[in-house]
């Protein structure tokens, strides 16, 4: 599997970045993996949105949803031109139902609803949901394909099921938030650096990378918080960047 990542700003993007999202391939296969703000310029430079079939949504707060709703319009467009096969298939969590429900549009988007321990083959990839903390209902993710696994957090505070999530994974894309200094007790539905490098260790996971990043923090000072915790091999999630897993 590639992962290539599009966006990792939250929960607005940087000038000239993107919010959360996310393109895994595999044997000429793709899966976009949220799609926040930014995302569908990004996404163009790599692959045309006509190429776009499937897309997971981790949750449904906007950092993680906008350019959905605009991707529609060139989905809805391309199928009227004769220039795509079919619509493109959303799995995401139903709660909010009535973001849920926004979800949906024409034969150009078609929602379906994911849970927790839920288990699905998308692009060939087999994708296993996890339930985590934050405050709309959000699903980890572990992807597997070709003896590689990957490991996604979603965006979450610490909590036991995320161990099971990073378990093993050859890499493990995991939100780190804030310094941990700014919310020593935990802050609400977020992981500080120290914590992501904390499960990314006790998971044993094999490389680390960062996302969900505030454009306001000094990025340097959250890497090398995680690092430190983790012990292992560390980075920022780079925008453009593809990594092999
Ligand atoms: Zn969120």
């Amino acid at each position: 599997m590639n992962l290539i990542v599009l966006g990792r700003y939250a929960p607005f993007p940087a000038a000239g970045g993107a919010c959360s999202g996310y393109l895994l391939e595999h044997e000429g296969r793709r899966v976009l993996i949220d799609c926040g703000s930014g995302v569908l310029s990004k996404l163009q430079s790599i692959v045309p949105l006509r190429d776009i079939d499937v897309v997971v949504l981790s949750h449904l707060h906007g950092d993680h949803t906008s350019d959905l709703m605009v991707l529609r319009y060139a989905a809805d467009a391309d199928l009227r031109h004769g220039c795509r096969p079919s619509g493109i298939h959303v799995y995401s969590p139903t709660e909010p139902s009535e973001e849920y429900s926004r979800l949906s549009y024409k034969e150009a988007i078609i929602p379906h609803g994911v849970g927790d321990r839920d288990d699905l083959v998308l692009g060939g990839m087999r994708f296993s949901f996890t339930a985590v903390d934050h405050p709309f209902p959000c699903l980890a993710m572990t992807v597997r394909a070709d003896g590689g696994t990957f490991a996604f957090s979603g965006d979450t505070a610490l909590c036991p099921q995320l161990l099971d999530v990073a378990r093993g994974a050859d890499l493990f894309l995991c939100e780190a938030s804030l310094p941990h200094e700014e919310a020593p007790g935990g802050y609400r539905g977020h992981l500080s650096a120290r914590q992501a490098g904390e499960v990314a260790r006790e998971a044993g996971a094999a490389r680390l990378l960062l996302t969900h990043l505030w454009p306001f923090h000094d990025l340097s000072r959250l890497v090398a918080e995680a690092s430190e915790a983790f012990g292992g091999e560390t980075a920022l999630a780079e925008e453009g960047a593809t990594y092999h897993v």
